[in-house]
């Protein structure tokens, strides 16, 4: 069904215009989060360039709010908006590799396991999210952490250039030789400078990896924390593994009776020689009486989507928050396993990943990723079925992580953050933010693209911006059931410790 207004842009584009009343209208305006429940007045599926640059003119011009959509992981929802247009990238997702060059130029639409089971085929990778359906495009521009942060740095440290759209809907190719300035606020700046249309990456020789996941005992985590810390730290690079606390999931490597029950884990993989991966594991499983264990070679992009149908099952409801440690320390080790009996299903998960190795090498002012001298990037990821839960649920994520956040540096990672952390926005981009400020003025000056973890460009941070982000709104102005029961944030200072 076709309203006058979106037959102008129908004419202009080659990808679907979906609209109200169409067949696909109701699964087209979904994201990943299930609690995000917005009715976008259409969703443009792109299939190319020449259509980006003709939606944002459109859209700039009837005062639209436009949200982007590469794999629509976002815990906040970005990639829809309530009333606005949804450009969504889930049909333009091609991968080309140039194995001589060692680079992969991408689509924006790219999962993670669009690009492993590409680039894996030449025997290369570079860095990028530890489950498969997590999008290329998003997980980049706000870093990207991943199993081979260590050894390679951050998705964006890997990023050699990307092509723009920009708000005024022309087009621009960034990278270390042209419009330098946009391609440092794109590497951490998340999707404030324009449309991403394609981008390239230096590939790295990364086949067969030797698998280790080992479970203990959620109360002995204080012990298992301490034992990961000292371990990682001593591990050559090619050794990527996350402390996680979780509720033990299904597998048949873990005992049914701790199914369901609280755990710790380490798991990830090792990239050196595959006969060393063993003898690398064992010291961290020596630690303490293991529940259960799993190590085997296998192929990368298989590691990449082993626990997708558990951590990222579309629909569940979803909130997540976020922190960076400059230790691991025994408080905070200790805060995990008072809160871990607390994880609300085997879908959710608490995560400390390493920020060290060639992440640490890069220059905080390098790339709009200031956070580069921190050792953790803990996450609490909420994510449970019922909306009926959410009040309960998100109350828990808020108490466990203001009790953690008293060990913690201000700002946590962009990517892992709620829409309720738009208040953090300077404290997570850190020492960059004036400078991002600058270059949301000089490339998106009236804040067209807001639908994000917003910057204010510089010379309006306290002017009203010309279009109400809704989407950062913790409530639409006619709040629906599920966004509805997201609760006010309490102020740390103000909050319970348990
Ligand atoms: C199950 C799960 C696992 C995750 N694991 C990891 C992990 O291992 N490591 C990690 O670093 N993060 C991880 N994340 C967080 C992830 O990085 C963010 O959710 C990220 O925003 C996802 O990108 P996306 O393209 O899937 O999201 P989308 O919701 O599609 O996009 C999110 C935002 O990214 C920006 N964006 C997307 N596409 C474009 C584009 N073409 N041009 C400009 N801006 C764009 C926009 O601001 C958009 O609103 C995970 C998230 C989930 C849900």
């Amino acid at each position: 069904m076709g309203s006058d207004r979106f037959d102008v842009l129908r004419e202009q584009v080659r990808g679907q215009v979906i609209e109200e009343g169409d067949a696909d209208y109701e699964s087209a305006r979904l994201v990943y989060n299930g609690m995000i429940d917005r009715r976008p007045s259409a969703v443009l599926r792109v299939s190319q360039v020449a259509d980006v640059m003709a939606a944002v003119r459109f859209a700039r011009g009837l005062d639209i709010e436009v949200a982007l959509r590469g794999g629509g992981h976002s815990a906040p929802g970005f990639g829809t908006v309530d009333g606005g247009l949804v450009l969504d990238f889930s049909a333009h997702r091609g991968v080309r590799v140039d194995p001589a060059a060692r680079t992969a130029r991408v689509e924006p639409g790219a999962t993670w396991a669009d690009y492993n089971h590409a680039t894996h085929a030449f025997g290369l990778a570079s860095t990028g999210g530890i489950v498969g359906s997590t999008g290329v495009a998003g997980l980049t521009l706000g870093g990207g952490i991943g199993y081979l942060s260590r050894k390679y740095g951050l998705a964006c440290d890997n990023l050699s250039s990307a092509d723009v759209v920009l708000a005024d809907g022309t087009f621009v190719t960034a990278s270390e030789a042209e419009n330098v300035d946009l391609f440092w606020a794109l590497r951490g700046g998340s999707g404030n400078f324009g449309v991403v249309t394609s981008m390239e990456f230096r590939l790295h020789p990364v086949d067969m990896v030797h698998v280790g996941i080992m479970f203990f005992d959620a109360a002995t985590g204080a012990d298992i924390g301490a034992a990961y810390r000292e371990w990682i730290a001593a591990e050559p690079e090619e050794m990527g593994a996350f402390l996680g606390f979780h509720q033990g999931p299904p597998v048949p490597f873990l005992p049914e009776e701790w199914h369901g029950r609280p755990v710790v884990v380490v798991a990830g993989m090792w990239t050196g020689d595959l006969d060393a991966g063993p003898a690398h594991w064992q010291t961290m499983l020596d630690a303490g009486p293991a529940l259960g264990s799993f190590f085997a070679p296998m192929p990368y992009p298989a590691l990449n989507i082993m626990f997708d149908g558990l951590s990222a099952v579309p629909g569940l409801q979803g909130y997540w928050k976020a922190d960076f440690l400059r230790t691991l320390s025994d408080d905070a080790l200790r805060t995990a396993v008072e809160f871990s009996p607390g994880i609300p299903t085997v879908h959710s998960a608490n995560h400390f990943y390493p920020i060290d190795g060639a992440v640490n090498r890069v220059a905080p002012e390098a790339t709009a990723f200031a956070y580069r001298d921190v050792k953790f990037a803990p996450v609490i990821a909420g994510q449970w079925p019922d909306a009926a839960d959410n009040a309960a649920n998100i109350a828990w994520v808020r108490a466990y992580w203001n009790a953690l956040h008293e060990y913690s540096e201000p700002g946590g990672y962009i990517n892992f953050q709620d829409a309720d952390d738009q208040s953090r926005i300077e404290d997570t981009l850190g020492s960059n933010y004036a400078r991002l400020a600058e270059l949301k003025a000089k490339y998106d000056p009236d804040n067209f693209f807001h639908v994000n973890q917003n910057i204010k460009p510089a010379q309006a941070a306290n002017a009203v911006p010309s279009q109400p982000p809704a989407a950062l709104q913790a409530a639409p102005a006619e709040p629906r059931p599920a966004e509805a029961a997201l609760p006010e944030a309490t102020p740390p200072e103000a909050a319970p410790t348990a």
